[in-house]
């Protein structure tokens, strides 16, 4: 057996959510909106289920979804893409971040991540034969330096794997920091697999920047999104990743041999989805922020230190500065168990040097979940701050 499979624990999305089953806990820990999603894109994938082909598409991807990825880059990013060789579907963005870890990793090479981390880039890059090295950002401002840059990238440096917006830190990575980020990948002649699943969810009017889009990096980026995030439906699993030919080519290679194609017609109501108007992501986002103000505002009048939000449907409380001495997992475990409301752990998101007195919090939640959540997480505040 492989050890690396092995000796891993279940995910802490699954095990926070089985247990807020289980417990009959409100579940603001694993990220997934409980709204339906938008019923014309639904209605789509419906239509296309009845009326469409239901066997294999061509293997790199429905055509229309394909075009529909880089007309929607060109309008929302000024990007510049050719869909017939540079844009491939995937399973997710999940399958994506395979496909591209198993093509561009070869035994050895060393793969910068950036804590905190997506849980699923490591066990990838281990799997590759990778060598993980970590750079390690911290609250209140989650900020990359060029000090700690220079630490951890290596004359054997050949990749980066980048999450802008941040799950789990709900921060956002500003073109001076992706501009110290990209420098470095080109002076080391790396690629960047940039994971930009959250580019639609940021708020207060910033404006997502892709890491492509940055002097030397359009030949060096897998740039990867996701209709889950961007249609708020996150169990269709349809994703899909952009590269310079040269790299979509080997990349597609490893695509072919995860899961050669997605559903079709899911494809087809993603293409659909891209194509909506400016006012369905303006509101997307509207609707979000005021969600993520609603908890924002609850937890604070609970008590809590909440943390910035700038993206993601994500945001976190620091323990520490909320009067709780516990650390995230104890307070996380007492929440679900004793309190009733299921959160995440950020330490889980480190593989060292964790941070240890931040857990996020969900916010796509209809309000009655969140004022529940909110009041469940005051009685969780007390059973530390009392005890
Ligand atoms: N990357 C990040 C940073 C994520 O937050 C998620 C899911 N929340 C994924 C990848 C996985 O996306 P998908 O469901 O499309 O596989
Ligand atoms: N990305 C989601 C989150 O951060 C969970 C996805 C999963 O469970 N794999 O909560």
């Amino acid at each position: 057996m492989n050890p690396i499979y092995a000796e891993m624990p279940t995910t802490i999305f699954e095990a926070m959510s089985a247990l807020a089953r289980e417990l009959g806990a409100v579940n603001l820990g694993q990220g997934f909106p409980d709204g339906r999603g938008p019923d014309a894109v639904i209605e789509h994938a419906v239509t296309a289920l009845r009326e469409g082909s239901n066997q294999y598409p061509p293997m790199p991807g429905l055509p229309e979804l394909r075009r529909a990825v880089a007309d929607h880059y060109r309008r929302h990013q000024d990007m510049d893409l050719d869909w017939a060789t540079e844009v491939t579907v995937t399973s997710g963005a999940t399958e994506a971040l395979a496909a591209a870890i198993f093509a561009l990793v070869k035994p050895g090479d060393e793969v910068l991540l950036i804590q905190p981390m997506y849980d699923a880039y490591l066990p990838l890059v281990l799997r590759a034969g990778g060598v993980p090295r970590f750079a390690r950002l911290a609250p209140p401002d989650w900020r990359i330096d060029a000090e700690m840059l220079d630490a951890a990238f290596t004359p054997n440096t050949r990749l980066v794997i980048l999450n802008n917006p941040i799950n789990p830190s709900a921060s956002l990575f500003d073109a001076d920091s992706l501009a110290l980020l990209a420098e470095r990948i080109v002076a080391h002649d790396a690629i960047v697999i940039s994971d930009e699943v959250w580019e639609h969810l940021v708020f207060d009017g910033r404006r997502h920047l892709p890491i492509m889009a940055m002097p030397g990096m359009r030949e060096r980026t897998v740039k990867i999104g996701s209709a889950g995030k961007i249609f708020s439906l996150t169990g269709w699993k349809v994703g899909w990743m952009c590269a310079a030919p040269h790299l979509t080519r080997v990349i597609a290679k490893a695509h072919q041999f995860l899961t050669f194609t997605t559903p079709p017609n899911l494809q087809a109501a993603a293409a659909y989805g891209l194509a909506m108007s400016d006012d369905y992501f303006a509101e997307m986002r509207e609707g979000y922020a005021r969600s993520r103000d609603r908890l924002a505002a609850g937890l604070g009048q609970a008590g809590y230190a909440v943390l910035p939000s700038v993206g993601t449907y994500f945001l976190s409380v620091d323990l520490a500065a909320s009067g709780i001495s516990a650390d995230d997992v104890t307070f996380a475990e007492m929440a679900v168990r004793e309190a009733g409301v299921a959160t995440i752990p950020v330490s889980a998101f480190y593989a060292e040097d964790a941070v240890r007195n931040v857990v996020r919090l969900c916010f796509a939640k209809r309000d009655e979940t969140i004022d529940s959540g909110i009041a469940r997480m005051a009685m969780a505040r007390q059973f530390f701050v009392s005890n």
